[in-house]
């Protein structure tokens, strides 16, 4: 085959130049020449080696919970084009197959996937009659290997093209094509509450999840109106300061889990040190990024979960710019963090931050 000379990165259609310039960016810094394959609106960007070389140790070396933009990606060789509509599996398990010998094992898993836009989004049901047939014929070809630590991903752009690639499931994520099944619970205030859901099982496991929140502990929610975010908090327990001049469900506030104080959150502190801070305020990003700083500076909180609005041009700077002015704060405070920034499926023009410290990482 030709070698896995690129990298097929998955992320939220209108944000390929942000997922493009990371990947670069990464790529760059670990010394490997690279160009990049993207279009507005198609839901994803190709990096390319200019010389051919194997992206392989690549994709093992960048850390994926690093890049922000990114919601799945692949090392992939050439697009597969004119399937033949009848009998699509064989090429596909002849590249599978060529892919298996270069990494010496065969596949743990496969992943069907396509692009999150309406085009894309029509392949779905094409997608799932058709995994059944490509998995019989890899079991067929002895070409599945439960602890094998590799996943086979083919990448349909139509029914009859597709890239064949593979990642890493260590270095990948764990969703098909960086999607969490969540369903909308009834009782939850506002849509916002599946953002906060997302973004508790994309940084923590079962394991930390359960030590980090925990009956009785205590959260602030800036900007929490009508309650979606508190809601979450309060069904896991957790006593809410809920600031919004805005009003609160009232539902949420019957469970007695939420107070209300009706206030400016870039003024509001409280009393007494808490857990967690939680923000979702439609706010420049570099203001509530300060806001937040100030909160651990001052010892107000251990923990955060925030969003970024990013309605501006220049998405990825302005995501770089938080970032290295949260890393200063901390590290001027003299606070052992670590700062995580993902644009979740539920993140429409933002990105969600989640930054733990020392009183935390011991569980995150
Ligand atoms: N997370 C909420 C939920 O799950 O229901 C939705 C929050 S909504 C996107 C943003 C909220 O921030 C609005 O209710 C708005 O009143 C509030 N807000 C904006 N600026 C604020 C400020 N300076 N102080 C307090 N609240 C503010």
């Amino acid at each position: 085959m030709d070698t896995l000379h690129q990298i097929m990165l998955l992320c939220r259609p209108g944000f390929e130049s942000e997922c493009a310039a990371e990947i670069l960016n990464h790529a760059q810094q670990a010394g490997f020449p690279a160009y990049i394959n993207a279009k507005s609106g198609t839901g994803f960007a190709l990096l390319v080696s200019p010389e051919g070389r194997d992206t392989l140790r690549l994709i093992e070396d960048i850390a994926f919970g690093k890049l922000v933009f990114t919601r799945q990606w692949f090392a992939t060789g050439k697009k597969i084009s004119e399937l033949p509509e009848r009998n699509r599996v064989p090429p596909l398990t002849d590249v599978a197959g060529q892919i298996a010998l270069r990494l010496h094992r065969g596949f743990c898993d496969v992943e069907l996937s396509y692009a999150d836009t309406n085009e894309g989004k029509a392949l779905s049901r094409f997608c799932r009659s058709f995994k059944p047939h490509m998995l019989t014929a890899l079991k067929q070809q002895q070409l599945m290997s439960p602890d094998s630590g590799h996943r086979l991903h083919v990448f349909f752009t139509d029914s009859a093209a597709a890239w064949v690639g593979t990642s890493p499931v260590f270095n990948s994520a764990r969703e098909p094509m960086g999607i969490p099944r969540l369903r909308m619970p009834p009782s939850a205030p506002s849509r916002s509450a599946l953002k906060l859901e997302e973004a508790i099982h994309w940084f923590f496991d079962e394991r930390a999840h359960s030590a980090l929140f925990k009956p009785g502990m205590r959260a602030v929610d800036l900007g929490a109106a009508p309650g979606g975010w508190s809601w979450q908090l309060a069904t896991r327990g957790l006593l809410v300061t809920a600031v919004d001049n805005g009003p609160m469900d009232e539902a949420l506030m019957r469970s007695g889990m939420v107070e209300h104080v009706r206030g400016d959150a870039f003024t509001y502190q409280p009393a007494s040190a808490v857990d967690w801070l939680v923000c979702d305020m439609v706010e420049r990003p570099l203001h509530v990024s300060r806001l937040v700083a100030s909160w651990f500076a001052g010892r107000h909180c251990t923990a955060a979960i925030f969003n970024l609005k990013l309605p501006m041009k220049k998405r990825y700077q302005t995501v770089l710019d938080c970032q290295q002015l949260l890393e200063r704060s901390l590290i001027r405070a003299g606070i052992k963090y670590r700062l995580r920034i993902k644009q979740l499926y539920h993140d429409r023009e933002e990105v969600t931050a989640c930054l733990t410290t020392g009183h935390t990482l011991a569980h995150a």
